[in-house]
This record gives C-alpha cells, structure tokens and sequence, in this order.
C-alpha cells in the first residue's frame, strides 16, 4: 500500500493534474464508464461532528475506494486543526486489495477548484474578461486561483459578506497580475463568469444579478437546504451538473425541480459536453449554470493522479500491508 501525507499534497499535485483528472471523470461518468456509490452522512452525537463516506468505481480509469472524511466544527478553535477532515483510500479494482491511502484536505479544494474550471473551460464564452467570485471563504482562493489559470481574464471582481475577507482573492488576483475590484452583488452584472462558493441556506443572488451570456459555476450548494442561487436564475439558465441524481436532490437545481420550475430532464452533465454528446453552450447570449455538487469519483480521479506522480517523485512511503 502506497501511503501520500497530507503534507505532501501541495508539492505533487499540479492544476493540470487535477484539471486533467476530473474532466476525464466528469467523461467518464457521462459514458457510463464509472459511477458514484450512495452517499453515506452521519451526525455521530460526538464534537458535533458530520462523518461519511463518498466512493465510486471508474472502469475507464481504474480507480475504485473512497473519500472518508467530514466536519468537525470545533477543530480550529479548540485543537489548531482544520475543521474539514478526509483520507482517500484506494483500493486495486482486480484484486480488492488496499492500494493507496491519500490525506484528502487540500486535495478536496483543488478537486471542487477543478470541477468548476473545467465547466468554464467547456461553457464559458472564450470571449470572457471579467472574472466574478461571490463568497471569500476557505475554498474561494482555489476557485479562483483555477479559474485564471484556465481562461485568460482581464479584470477580478469580487463580493463577500465580510469584504475585509476579500483580501485573498485580489492576492490571487495579483497573481496573475489582474486589477481585483470589490463589488456589491448587483455589480456582478459586469461579470461574463461568476463563480458561487458560499455555505448559505437561503439564495443571495438571482437573474438580476446575472448579465445574458454568462457563465455561473454554484460550487457552495452540497447538502440538502442549501441554496446560493435563486430560482429565477436557474430556471432562466442552461443547467449542466457533475451527476444528475445529487444536483436535483442536494444541488443548487434542488429547489428549482422541487418547486416544478425546471424537471431532471432539463438538467445536463457536463461530461456530455466533454464527450461531445451534449452540444453545450449554442449561443452567446445563453446563461449557462453548472451545478457542482462534488461527487466522490473526483477524489478517487485526483487521488490516483497524486499516488502515480509521488512515486514516480519517490515521494510518500510503501507499506506491506
Ligand atoms: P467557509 O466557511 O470557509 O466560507 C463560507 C463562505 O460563505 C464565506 O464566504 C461566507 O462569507 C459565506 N457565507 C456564510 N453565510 C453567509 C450568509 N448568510 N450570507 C452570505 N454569505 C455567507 O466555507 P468553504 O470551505 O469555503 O466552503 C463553502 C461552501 O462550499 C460550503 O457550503 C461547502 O460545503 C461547499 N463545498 C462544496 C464542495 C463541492 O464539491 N461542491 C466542496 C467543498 C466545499
């Protein structure tokens, strides 16, 4: 068994691997090559905590096992850890036998980063120079970060509950040498990609807020409840999603099915449009909507690309286990 820390992660996994790794899943996924197994979430009655487990199995890519992991609320505050705690395990699809253990912390940023950058790779306009993040929260700078280093921007703007908390995303922003400007959420109009990575429970912006023609990435909406977008926005937008049956259940498209406005048929995958078979954006004045739920075969995708470059690195420890 190949075992990759947590510490390591930063130094192995490049953009372009998490990149390559979860467009060739999202393809995957929509050939009916690989698939998600149900999700399990647990409240255990101990530090608050919500524990669970994400797997899957890609024929295509041949990687089978699982994200363990959740949230523990108290981590920072009491222990100086952070509060989302994960370890991929994957296992050898011929034999059953444990392959690999991976630490999931930064590798779930840069796997939820991916999502949404391959979606503006294949449904933004290649004519978009504003880049607009709503929410400043831990995932935010590798949104963003991914974002610019997937299409050539010209401007950032940004809106936050909190605007001090805006300071990361122009530091990204100043990455790549681009003006950042804080915004209020009717300034996002300027926006022709806006990516949604908040925890809100009620919809902070909608249709108003959202120019013709632009592309929206709602990252923030995993769970049952919540919701970033309102429904005006997602029934006036073309709907792509990771996996039909999370985002019409506990994606931001939830709500908009549930209330009638929109049905499952009208929501997409996006690796039809990685495959070809889904013809994806048709024009540009069409709002495009991908629905990141995040799905367990990103980690496993991710994970298999981390195990093979840290040993051809000669990074990490081989257990016989
Ligand atoms: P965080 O706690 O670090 O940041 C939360 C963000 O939400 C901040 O910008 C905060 O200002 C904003 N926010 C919270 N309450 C708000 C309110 N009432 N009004 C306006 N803004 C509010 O969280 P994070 O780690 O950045 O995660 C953000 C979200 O992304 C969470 O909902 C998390 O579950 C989700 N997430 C999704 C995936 C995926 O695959 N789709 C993966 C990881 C995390």
């Amino acid at each position: 068994m190949y075992i990759v820390p947590e510490a390591a992660i930063a130094d192995i996994l490049t953009r372009d691997a998490a990149f390559d790794a979860v467009e060739n899943v999202f393809a995957a996924m929509s050939a009916g090559d690989a698939y998600n197994f149900p999700v399990i979430r647990e409240a255990i009655g101990h530090e608050d905590a919500l524990y669970g487990f994400k797997g899957g199995f890609d024929g295509k890519g041949m990687s089978l096992g699982l994200k363990a992991g959740g949230y523990w609320p108290h981590n920072l505050a009491e222990r100086g850890l952070i509060n989302h705690q994960s370890t991929v395990f994957l296992f050898d699809p011929d034999t059953g036998k444990v392959a690999a253990m991976v630490g999931g912390n930064l590798l779930t940023a840069l796997r939820t980063a991916a999502a949404s950058s391959v979606s503006i790779k294949h449904l933004a306009r290649k004519d978009s120079k504003v880049m607009g993040m709503i929410g400043a929260g831990h995932q935010a700078k590798f949104q963003l970060r991914a974002a610019l280093e997937t299409h050539q921007f010209e401007k950032v703007i940004g809106w936050n509950r909190n605007a001090n908390a805006l300071s990361t995303l122009a530091d990204v922003a100043a990455e790549f040498d681009l003006p950042f400007e804080a915004v209020s959420l009717e300034g996002m109009v300027e926006a022709d990609v806006v990516i949604s990575i908040t925890s809100v429970f009620s919809p902070i912006f909608g249709a108003a807020h959202i120019s013709d023609g632009t592309h929206v990435a709602c990252m923030g909406t995993d769970t049952i409840g919540k919701q970033e977008a309102d429904t005006d926005l997602v029934t006036k937008a073309t709907v792509f999603t990771d996996e039909v049956a999370q985002s019409v259940t506990l994606g931001e498209a939830q709500h908009a099915v549930g209330a009638g406005l929109k049905s499952r048929e009208d929501i997409h995958e996006l690796g039809a449009v990685i495959n070809g078979t889904h013809k994806g954006r048709t024009s540009d004045t069409e709002i495009t909507l991908f629905d990141g739920t995040g799905v367990g075969l990103q980690d496993l995708a991710v994970s298999a690309s981390i195990v093979e470059i840290a040993k051809a690195k000669g990074i990490g420890l081989e257990v016989d286990f």
